[in-house]
């Protein structure tokens, strides 16, 4: 018992003399990585259209069901667009999930940490407060020419695939 307390005094006296690592926030900003999981955005294509096609598998995904959807169709181009898109941070525990379920890259997590609010409904996020003037982590990514109805070539003739493969190529 004795020699359990005189080790922990030991070590706390030797604490005293390590060099601090206190980081004086807000003056000095922490450096989080790049894929730190904080604040989540809704992201655009290069033509800074949005990218979400509102297919509610973000919302699917999440395992604490904290966003909403509701989907839309713009009448000149038939383009699917969330009308609403909610997501409440104050039952969101920053998995990552719904960014991993987006097939088009729209739902990015960010590294932007600096979420607090003094009231509740403050960290109800609306679409405008999620949707961002930029592509995120996904640069160059247009998920509507490759998959979207502006598509007409034949299937493997796409700007992103492989011209299929003659599978008599294979026969001996
Ligand atoms: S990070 Fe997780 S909890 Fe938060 S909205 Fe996405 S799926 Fe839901
Ligand atoms: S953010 Fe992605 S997964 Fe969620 S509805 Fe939009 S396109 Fe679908």
């Amino acid at each position: 018992m004795i020699k359990e307390m005189l080790s922990g005094l030991w070590l706390t006296f030797r604490t005293q003399f390590r060099r601090r690592v206190t980081v004086q926030y807000p003056e000095e900003r922490p450096q989080v990585p790049e894929r730190y999981r904080a604040r989540i955005v809704l992201t655009r294509d290069p033509d800074g259209e949005e990218r979400c096609v509102a297919c509610y598998l973000c919302s699917a995904a999440c395992p604490v069901d904290c966003i909403t959807i509701e989907a839309t169709e713009r009448e000149s181009d038939h383009r699917r667009l969330p009308k609403a898109f909610r997501i409440n941070f104050n039952r969101c525990i920053f998995c990552g999930l719904c960014a991993e379920a987006c097939p088009t890259y729209a739902i990015q997590m960010s590294p932007d940490f600096e979420m607090s609010e003094y009231t509740r409904d403050d960290l109800i996020y609306e679409k405008e407060d999620l949707l961002v003037d930029h592509q995120g982590k996904a640069p160059g990514y247009h998920y509507w020419q490759q998959a979207g109805v502006d598509v007409t070539h034949a299937m493997g003739y796409g700007d992103q695939d492989r011209p299929p493969e003659d599978p008599r190529s294979n026969i001996p």
